[in-house]
């Protein structure tokens, strides 16, 4: 008899589907090559996504109709939230789905993917921007009604289906990918910390995928923001919703946020916080990360990749202050609130080597540029927290 819970790797989702313009083609091998995986799933699909997004489905609407397939769409709402889960619960019955699309920007695909988990039914995402991994990865944050951060549930499977469209991410806002630039970084910032000394096969191999998915962003983000659509933007895309999500799919539950989504986590406590992307206040969070890395003794070495990260930061647009976040007007108290949640028992900022009290994180929330750093790196450094080249403005 099983008495014990086997651990359970989910790293991929079982199909990607890329290509640009793939869901507006309307020739016959083009609709089939996006409905059939689709009808092998389910013949119900229930597309959940807000407003926005649901108003790019029509022609994937067309597509499944045209497939034979009863489509119905489900607005989740502003969050992915316990209501906004019940309210779909209803759509979903209501319209006896079978699978779930998910279509939108990271909530509406947590939402999406946390739904086809409840009801064990097969999922399918759709990325409208290039501003997380929730594409890719078998994890749903949910959030209050008021946009503050309460928990993560791991689901049992990544997408069955996952439909990458260029043409969709296109015309998403710049400041999308800038903050799923962000959030990428952060992949290597905290897996080094969570799972750098790790001898596991599987971890050294995420915590390298993670060093390489900060190299190409580095390199290639300046170019990508350039040249808009261009060969570099689709590579950074590629990376922002493929990459991150293999890191965190090889990695899995032990390969672990740090202090940079803590402190997000820790943001999303203040009303004043919710217009802010995930990955602008995680790109944040990365410097706040480095700074305690620098006041717990490890200064050398946080101190040369905050060196690196601030002129690439201020290249691409990323936030480096509270006050680039347009919260340079909270008080000392909310201050202490983000800080003691971003501190609170089971936050993934203790898996920092020492030992953190939300006055330290204070203390490096508004300090992420102290002492002022210069603007271009000095000779690169040896360690393995600097290896990237060096960017061009
Ligand atoms: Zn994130």
């Amino acid at each position: 008899m099983i008495t014990a819970q086997l651990p359970i790797l989910a790293i991929a989702p079982a199909q990607v589907i890329r290509g640009d313009g793939i869901l507006a083609a309307q020739d016959a091998a083009s609709l089939d090559a996006i409905a059939a995986p689709i009808a092998r799933l389910g013949q119900r699909p229930l597309i959940v996504g807000g407003s926005h997004s649901l108003a790019l489905a029509a022609p994937l609407i067309g597509t499944l109709e045209q497939a034979g397939l009863a489509a119905q769409t489900a607005v989740y709402g502003r969050d992915c939230s316990e209501s906004a889960l019940a309210r779909l619960h209803t759509a979903a019955d209501g319209h006896r789905a079978d699978v779930v699309i998910g279509m939108g920007g990271g909530k509406a695909l947590d939402a999406a993917k946390l739904l086809a988990h409840q009801i064990h039914r097969p999922v399918v995402t759709v990325p409208t921007s290039g501003a997380t991994c929730a594409a890719w990865t078998a994890l749903s944050n949910v959030y209050s009604d008021q946009g503050a951060f309460l928990y993560d549930v791991a689901l049992d499977t990544c997408p069955s289906l996952l439909i990458l469209d260029y043409a969709l991410i296109r015309t998403a806002p710049r400041r999308t990918l800038v903050a799923g630039i962000g959030d990428g970084l952060a992949k290597w910032y905290e897996a080094a910390i969570s799972s750098g000394t790790s001898q596991q096969t599987l971890m050294v191999a995420a915590v390298q995928q993670a060093r390489v998915l900060r190299d190409i962003l580095l390199q290639k983000t300046p170019a990508a923001l350039r040249h808009w659509g261009g060969p570099d933007w689709q590579e950074v895309v590629d990376a922002t919703v493929l990459l991150a999500g293999v890191v965190g799919g090889i990695g899995g539950a032990q390969c672990r946020t740090v202090a940079a989504h803590a402190v997000h986590n820790g943001l999303t406590q203040l009303p004043a916080s919710h217009g802010i992307l995930h990955g602008e206040k995680v790109a944040y969070g990365i410097l706040v990360q480095l700074r305690l890395e620098e006041m717990g003794g490890n200064a050398a070495l946080a101190r040369a990749a905050r060196q690196q990260l601030l002129p690439f930061y201020r290249a691409v647009g990323l936030p480096q202050t509270l006050t680039d976040l347009g919260l340079g007007e909270i008080t000392l108290s909310q201050l202490h609130q983000a800080a003691a949640f971003a501190c609170r028992e089971g936050s993934d900022i203790h898996h920092l080597p020492f030992t953190v009290a939300p006055e330290a994180v204070m203390a490096a929330m508004v300090s992420p540029l102290c002492p002022e750093l210069r603007s271009k790196p000095a000779a690169p450094a040896r360690s393995s927290s600097s290896v990237a080249p060096e960017v061009q403005p």
